[in-house]
């Protein structure tokens, strides 16, 4: 810190005082995490100073055998820990892995037939009148993902993101009695729709979702199945979902974050099977423009580590973790959208404690919990008050709260939210959450000789 402190000190202060804030306060963002200091090492050196654009082998800079070195590692990693035929781990984010991807399916599903009915190999050699019949073949395709309020993603088709401009798109939501997904009216809908994409994953919905039936579902209208499993894959990666709930041997194509439950670095990825690979492989220059080799070399880092034995029990502590805090939190009275669950995360309607998820997060941040606000389905409050409080064991799990804990932090959720819908925030509330929440600490502190 005194490197960076020398050249403006404000910088190093913050990142002092991130430090310390992400030490001292509990941090239950279910899409957070604190990677490894060899995933932090790893990202912070010289590759950033270097430009690969290309793929590993095919550069348009020389150079590149290192850079070449850490990506081949990512990819080697990633096909080995989610069993993926091809990995293409040069995404920035995840929002960048699902705009290469939307472009693969696009160009494998409806560029290419057009480059071969007009006798050419390349975009580029296209004629204006031809280029010009492509874009609009493009722009009529049709995406069918979960509606945000139901747990989707902005990126599945949701009109402010580019994914709802570049596609014709529909939803599906939850069942309105039991909050889960309904198989059956996905299929309708996709029966009726005829989209191109089907988009699974989720980024609050707490339950899991069978991918194999989401399969049959796309295969039965020709779309093509789209999973991104940003928030779910370190699970994955843990051999915690199998079966019909691992997307990689249902999905043609699938996305994901590295920096959630995977715990590695800030970043994105596709796993892709062989038909599709060429068409990713050209996220760069398509979407991307050069990669992050720093980024890349710590990818490779958090995925040798995630194909460990005791990623494994990470990632089932994770979901042990979940279940004891769901389970906490309901017998304490707090209202779960689908009473409970299945994964990583909790989502609290708020409502039952008679707050906005706003005035629930304010609360919470308070007295030292960070959480975000989220929309619960058909939320009446809207996407920016809300009436969710959404919350995820993997950040406390890796520093190592086990299930006896999390009943404890059910414990402070509860209280905290109490005593603010007891006093609303205009009287005060916040600060008597937090007076309540230290002496319920202090109490607890006292019980247990912990300091918790
Ligand atoms: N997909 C899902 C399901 C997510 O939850 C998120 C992150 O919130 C993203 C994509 C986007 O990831 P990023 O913030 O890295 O662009």
């Amino acid at each position: 810190l005194d490197v960076i402190r020398d050249v403006e000190p404000r910088v190093a202060d913050a990142i002092a005082q991130e430090v310390t804030d992400q030490r001292e306060m509990l941090k239950l963002i279910a899409s957070e995490n604190y990677a490894s200091p060899a995933t932090l090492l790893a990202m912070g050196n010289w590759f950033s100073d270097k430009y690969a654009e290309g793929t590993v082998g095919r550069r348009f800079y020389a150079g590149c055998r290192n850079v070449d070195t850490v990506e081949a590692l990512a990819a080697e990693h990633a096909r080995t820990v989610f069993g993926a035929a091809h990995a293409y781990v040069q995404p920035h984010s995840g929002i960048d892995a699902n705009l290469v991807a939307f472009w693969a399916v696009l160009s494998q599903r409806v560029e290419t037939p057009a480059l071969a009915a007009a006798g050419v190999r390349q975009v580029n050699d296209l004629s204006e009148q031809d280029w010009a019949r492509l874009r609009a073949e493009f722009g009529n395709q049709r995406m069918l993902g979960m509606s945000l309020d139901a747990g989707g993603h902005l990126t599945h088709g949701f009109r402010p993101n580019i994914s709802g401009k570049m596609f014709d798109q529909r939803s599906y939501g939850t069942d309105p009695e039991t909050g889960l997904l309904d198989y059956d009216a996905v299929r309708a809908a996709a029966r009726e729709f005829r989209p191109l994409i089907l988009v699974a994953g989720y980024s609050a919905y707490p339950r899991l979702v069978n991918f194999r039936l989401m399969r049959e579902i796309a295969d039965e209208v020709g779309a093509t199945l789209m999973v991104d499993m940003a928030h779910f894959a370190g699970l994955v990666a843990g051999k915690v979902l199998t079966g019909d709930f691992d997307p990689v041997p249902h999905a043609q194509i699938v996305t994901t974050t590295t920096h959630k439950s995977l715990r590695g670095p800030r970043g994105g990825m596709v796993l892709c099977d062989d038909s599709l690979a060429e068409h990713v492989d050209r996220g760069c220059p398509m979407v991307l423009g050069g990669p992050l080799p720093h980024v890349m070399a710590a990818k490779a880092v958090a995925l040798a580590e995630a194909g460990r034995p005791e990623f494994g029990t990470y990632a089932q502590a994770i979901v042990d973790n979940a279940r004891a805090l769901a389970e906490g939190l309901l017998r304490r009275g707090a209202k779960l959208v689908t009473g409970g669950t299945d994964n990583h995360l909790v989502l609290i309607d708020v409502s039952g404690y008679g707050l906005t998820g706003r005035q629930a997060e304010a609360a919470l941040l308070e007295a030292g919990i960070v959480t975000n606000r989220n929309s619960v389905p058909r939320d009446p409050n809207g996407a920016w008050y809300t009436s969710g409080i959404r919350i995820g064991t993997p950040a406390l799990t890796t520093r190592g709260l086990g299930t006896a804990e999390m009943d404890e932090v059910a414990g402070l959720l509860d209280t905290v939210l109490s005593a603010a819908s007891a006093a609303p925030a205009a009287k005060g509330g916040l600060s008597k959450a937090k007076h309540v929440l230290d002496a319920a600490v202090a109490e607890q502190v006292a019980k247990r000789g912990s300091d918790l």
